[in-house]
């Protein structure tokens, strides 16, 4: 990954700032774009000192196509043009469709959908013209679930799925590389504040860095694919986050 210049968005704390640690070790130089601004300059800033790595950290509004086109321009600037995005600002709220305010849902459109295909779009544009590049879109385990308690998440989770899938299929032959993360129940804040689902013990918990690691192998193979917890079987047969409604 030496020399490789890599954005990742919501990438001050959780899997996106073990992703930033697992991309910085392996010698790329990382771009911690999020929407807590201190906070990714303050983990750029730890991340650097860790590792040694060129590690920045800029304010980003995923949502916003401005800001995200900011995020690139600031990143060019600050550490050269990007190789690799990796789509990552994602969340997660718990409760029952009908108990959820319509703004929550839109918010969770926002960062979950939108956000995904601007930056994708953003990406692929600059990345087609150089024939190199590589996305990644973090989705979730829950891209191929439905979850009671969950709905507009897993709905936001299936579109990324499903939209990384076909914009695969339309930028590989053209030397982009592509691929969407389904990771598991992973533990961060985000998991955090939800109800422990009855999986979780099974599955031990996995933690950021076992996803930050299968990223930087998909990306350094330059293979796209879709990354599903070994346990899957599992996770079928008895997810749910809140007893059926
Ligand atoms: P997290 O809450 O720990 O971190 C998410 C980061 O995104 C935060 O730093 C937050 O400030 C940032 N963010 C939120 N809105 C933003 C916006 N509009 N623009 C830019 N940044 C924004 O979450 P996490 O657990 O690390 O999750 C990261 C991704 O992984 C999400 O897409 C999530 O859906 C997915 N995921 C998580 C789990 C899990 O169990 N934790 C499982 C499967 C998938």
């Amino acid at each position: 990954m030496q020399g490789r210049v890599v954005l990742i968005t919501g990438a001050a704390r959780g899997i996106g700032l073990a992703t930033a640690e697992a991309f910085a070790a392996s010698g790329a130089t990382v771009a911690i774009g999020d929407i807590d601004g201190d906070l990714a300059s303050r983990s750029a800033a730890a991340l650097a000192a860790r590792t040694d790595a060129t590690v920045v950290g800029v304010r980003v509004d995923v949502t916003d196509r401005e800001s995200f086109a900011g995020f690139f321009a600031e990143a060019e600037t600050l550490v050269g043009a990007a190789d690799i995005l990796i789509n990552n600002a994602g969340i997660m709220p718990t409760g029952y469709f009908v108990d959820e305010s319509p703004g929550l849902t839109d918010r969770q459109i926002d960062i979950n959908v939108r956000g995904v295909t601007n930056g994708s779009r953003l990406a692929a544009t600059r990345f087609l013209e150089r024939g190199t590049g590589h996305i990644v879109n973090i989705a979730s385990v829950a891209a191929i679930t439905a979850e009671a308690g969950l709905a507009t998440y897993c709905g936001t989770k299936h579109f990324v799925l499903g939209f990384t899938e076909a914009l695969r299929r339309e930028l590989h032959p053209h030397g982009v590389g592509v691929t969407v993360v389904l990771p598991g129940f992973i533990n961060t804040e985000l998991s955090a504040g939800t109800v422990v689902p009855r999986w979780a013990h099974a599955l031990a918990c996995r933690e950021p860095e076992d996803v930050a690691a299968g990223i930087v192998a998909a990306v350094r193979a330059d293979s796209s694919r879709v990354t599903v917890p070994a346990s899957l079987g599992l996770l079928i047969k008895s997810m749910a986050l809140l007893p059926e409604r």
